[in-house]
């Protein structure tokens, strides 16, 4: 622990996440000089005698507590291994969390996490919508265990927030919320929900604020200083960030991450060490792609607000004529990513036609890579929401949803207009042909 501060700080001052990302939980001197760290692709680990080996499943299994500066040792890589242990104390850094656990998925870390905290008979209330496989997980999966899953939307006032989870007193044992919300960018106040679960759990059992921060990532996003207990990413997006895995992680104080971790080795939902390590090699860019990433999505959102074709855009840095959002915006985000959804004149046409003629950016679902990524939530990954439903969301026909990658903010650009121009063409052309 002492070793991982002197490796934070130069002559006392404390050194950004992004100088730290190469190095910061390895030495050289453990691996024959090498600069980077090797992928310790092992399922076991040899104790160095059987008396070893029983002090460390003693601190495992918390039959005792550990001695001043001792750390639980290496035993078997469901429990720990040094690619995951050397990822998530990188992690850590930028959030500024006491602890991580990296996960096999972003669901594993979410289902993981949701079953840690919870019992039958308990309430969560959640921010509504929430990623479908959270959404699926939440009203189809919990309530076979007994545990019943309430929503909550923008509708919803910080008042009525208050008064609902008051209301469900001791039942309510967590407040899940994902904020920005997909594929509309709404907002939720990260401190008007952690003030609302004070009001329910119990002082022995408090309700636990669950932050989903997979769409600002841990660099322009950090919940657990506007009153998250727990901050979860899919990793398979930003952290990872080259679409080439798939991976999860969880933040939050050692106690509580005690108790995540737990789950994780009787559920076996950890990060393998081969994609621990490919995170690890992601990290190092982490804030270069994300920053890039935002600058041109400012540049492409900006312009496709001015574009004919286009009715509506939903993007963070477009919230001046809201000034609610606009006032949560400035409270806990530092930018306005790189997700972007608009509105297409016309339908669900329109929007096929649109996505069917782009040629830079890919038609696939998923976000945060170095490709630019177009879908359409409607039919795609919303597709599973009552159509009502979706209209209550504000999920429209014509909404496409862009994921801006690190490509030439000016040749993308250039794709969406041709774009756009082969969706003008064949509205009029079946026009010409009648008058032909
Ligand atoms: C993708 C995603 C998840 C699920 O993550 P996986 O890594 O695909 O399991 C959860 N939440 C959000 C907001 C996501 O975008």
């Amino acid at each position: 622990m002492k070793q991982l501060h002197e490796q934070a700080h130069l002559n006392g001052r404390p050194l950004k996440p992004e100088s730290l990302m190469m190095s910061y939980g390895f030495k050289p001197e453990w691996s024959e000089g090498a600069i980077k760290c090797p992928i310790f692709q092992t399922s076991t680990f040899v104790f160095n005698s059987a008396e070893e080996g029983k002090a460390f499943f003693e601190l495992a299994y918390g039959l005792r507590q550990p001695a001043p500066e001792e750390e639980m040792g290496l035993i078997y890589s469901r429990l720990n291994n040094p690619s995951l242990e050397i990822l998530e104390d990188r992690l850590t850094l930028w959030d500024g969390a006491e602890d991580a656990a990296s996960f096999a998925s972003g669901m594993a870390a979410i289902s993981t996490s949701l079953l840690a905290l919870l019992k039958p008979g308990d309430v969560v209330l959640h921010s509504e919508p929430v990623y479908g496989g959270s959404d699926f997980f939440l009203k189809q999966v919990l309530p076979r265990f007994g545990i019943t899953a309430e929503g909550f939307d923008l509708h919803t006032t910080p008042e009525q927030l208050q008064e609902r989870a008051a209301a469900l007193g001791e039942k309510l044992a967590v407040l899940f919320v994902e904020t920005p919300a997909n594929p509309t960018n709404r907002l939720f106040d990260l401190q008007a929900c952690a003030a609302a679960a004070r009001r329910g759990g119990t002082a022995q059992r408090p309700c636990r604020v669950l932050v989903d921060n997979t769409f600002l990532g841990p660099v322009f996003q950090h919940p657990l200083r506007h009153g998250a207990d727990l901050v979860i990413y899919s990793a398979t997006k930003f952290l990872g960030g080259h679409s080439d895995l798939i991976a999860g992680a969880v933040l939050g104080s050692k106690a509580l991450m005690k108790e995540v971790r737990a789950m994780r080795t009787f559920m076996g939902t950890m990060c393998d060490p081969n994609t621990g390590w490919m995170l690890m090699r992601s990290l190092e860019t982490l804030k270069l792609r994300m920053e890039r990433a935002a600058q041109s999505a400012r540049v492409i959102a900006d312009w496709l607000r001015e574009h004919a074709q286009v009715t509506r855009t939903y993007y963070l840095g477009h919230l001046q004529d809201d000034p609610a959002q606009q006032a949560i915006f400035e409270q806990q985000c530092l930018s306005a990513g790189s997700m972007i959804s608009f509105d297409i004149a016309g339908g669900e046409a329109e929007a096929f036609q649109f996505l069917n003629s782009l040629k830079l950016i890919k038609l696939a679902v998923s976000l945060g890579g170095t490709e630019s990524l177009a879908e359409h939530p409607a039919s795609m990954t919303h597709s599973d929401i009552e159509p009502a439903t979706q209209r209550e969301m504000g999920i429209t026909a014509s909404m496409v949803r862009l994921s801006i990658g690190v490509e030439d903010a000016h040749d993308l650009i250039a794709d969406l207009d041709q774009a756009f121009n082969q969706v003008q063409q064949q509205a009029v052309a079946p026009v010409a042909a009648l008058h032909a």
